[in-house]
């Protein structure tokens, strides 16, 4: 079951990898998309696409949350789904001196800025009688991985927040649930180890970007209506290995 045709969706980290990949998913369907990137030059190639609004901004600040939620209410006269999707990483050694203020980056991009887009998102989901969040998180807040203690730790996080938003928003008939990707083909995941890391996946290969869009359309659809307060998993295997 499809979304229906006139809703309309907002994306962030929507530029790049799995967020560019779940805008062309909805766009083929007939969604409307509020696109919301900090790469407003990369930004650009979708504002040109019918049926795309896109807004340049730090998810990690408020004021970009609540003006991606008005431009959906202003464009659209509507908001139905949000994709809270931007997200940062990288390895970081623990003795070096610029290491706390890189993890507290990485916890304004990947946590702080779902519980600000959930918290700018209710009222208009209200507004549309209900609606769906989806939060991409990573398998890496079910795991661990060598260097990256802020990533595995603000991951994790962002999939107990979901949790809770689900218990929170459940009777406004808001679901809230997360995508937990596994090694994916992106700027941030691909790369040139990738033949060597991907001996690591059950699958043996990396996901494309559009695997990942799949469980995110799959999730803000009614198909999943009965879904909330869940963890999809599309990691090839991996956390099962
Ligand atoms: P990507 O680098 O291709 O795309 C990420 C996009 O988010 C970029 O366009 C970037 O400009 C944007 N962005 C980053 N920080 C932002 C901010 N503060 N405000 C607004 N936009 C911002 O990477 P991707 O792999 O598509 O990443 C999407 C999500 O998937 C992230 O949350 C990432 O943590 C998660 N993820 C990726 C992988 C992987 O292997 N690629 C695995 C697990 C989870």
């Amino acid at each position: 079951q499809d979304l229906t045709a006139d809703a309309a969706v907002l994306v962030t980290g929507a530029a790049s990898g799995i967020g560019r990949a779940t805008v062309e998913l909805l766009l083929a369907q007939g969604v409307r998309v509020v696109a919301v990137d900090l790469d407003g030059g990369a930004l650009a190639e979708l504002g040109g696409l019918a049926g795309v609004v896109t807004l340049a901004g730090d998810v990690a600040e408020e004021g970009t949350n609540r003006a991606a939620v008005e431009l959906a209410v202003e464009t659209y006269g509507r908001l139905d789904g949000v994709v809270l999707n931007a997200g940062t990483g990288g390895t970081l050694p623990w003795e070096d001196p610029r290491a706390v203020a890189a993890a507290e980056r990485i916890f304004a991009v990947n946590l702080r800025g779902p519980m600000l887009g959930i918290r700018a998102a209710v009222p208009a989901l209200r507004q549309a009688g209900g609606g769906a969040i989806v939060v991409t998180a990573s398998v890496a807040g079910l795991r661990a991985d060598p260097g990256t203690w802020a990533y595995n730790a603000s991951k994790s996080a962002v999939l107990n927040l979901v949790r809770a938003a689900a218990l929170d928003y459940a009777a406004a008939g808001i679901r809230v649930n997360a995508v937990a990707p596994g090694l994916t083909r992106t700027r941030m995941g691909g790369g040139p180890g990738e033949r060597r890391t991907a001996r690591r996946v059950p699958l043996r290969r990396y996901a494309e970007p559009r695997e990942q869009a799949e469980a995110i359309r799959f999730l803000l659809s009614p198909a999943a209506s009965y879904v909330t307060g869940a963890t999809l998993v599309v990691d090839g295997g991996l956390d099962a290995s």
